[in-house]
């Protein structure tokens, strides 16, 4: 329609959640609309969005630690993980009345950053951004594969679409994996 977003609209900030998102998502859309792009995670278990946010420094997620304590472990074993250290976020509510969660597996994957300090001033411990859910990993030829990385591929092509479909199928006994 001959909108450019960046040139013809003042939006200048946007807070995004719901699904997971590369670096390479948010620096497109950041471009296309000339705008400071926020992260926002949580889910309905647990308050909805705004679990964790992102700062104006965006190098990972603050959580409300006051209201959520969060632990992350190994998917396969619920082993816990060392910080820095990927696996699947656990979350229990502090403060939620009626309807808390106690170590409530969110199946998404992402870890928790060791810092406990950020430029932003604030304290609140950081975690990585959402890099996918347990289940979205698909494993071809033995080697795990998750979508996020084929999307951070895509997205460095300024000229492809931000919709793929990734199609993994047998052939003679051997993994075929195709994007398109
Ligand atoms: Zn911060």
């Amino acid at each position: 329609m001959g909108v450019d977003p960046a040139r013809d609209t003042l939006v200048r900030k946007g807070v995004f959640g719901s699904e997971m998102w590369t670096a390479e998502m948010k620096k497109r859309i950041a471009e296309t609309w000339d705008m400071d792009v926020y992260d926002i995670y949580g889910f309905t278990e647990l308050c909805g969005p705004g679990a964790a946010n992102d700062c104006y420094v965006h190098d990972g997620l603050h959580l409300w630690e006051d209201h959520f304590y969060v632990e992350v472990i190994d998917p396969k074993t619920g082993e816990p993980v060392e910080p820095e250290e990927k696996g699947e976020l656990v979350f229990t509510t502090l403060t939620k009345e009626a309807a808390p969660v106690i170590r409530y597996r969110s199946r998404d994957m992402s870890f928790l950053m060791d810092a406990d300090s950020c430029d932003c001033g604030r304290t609140h411990r950081k975690l990585g951004y959402i890099t996918g859910r347990v289940d979205d990993m698909i494993k071809v030829s033995g080697v795990a594969v998750w979508p996020s990385a084929v999307e951070a591929v895509l997205l460095k092509h300024g000229e492809l679409g931000s919709e793929y479909q990734i199609v993994v199928w047998r052939e003679k006994g051997l993994d075929r994996l195709k994007d398109r």
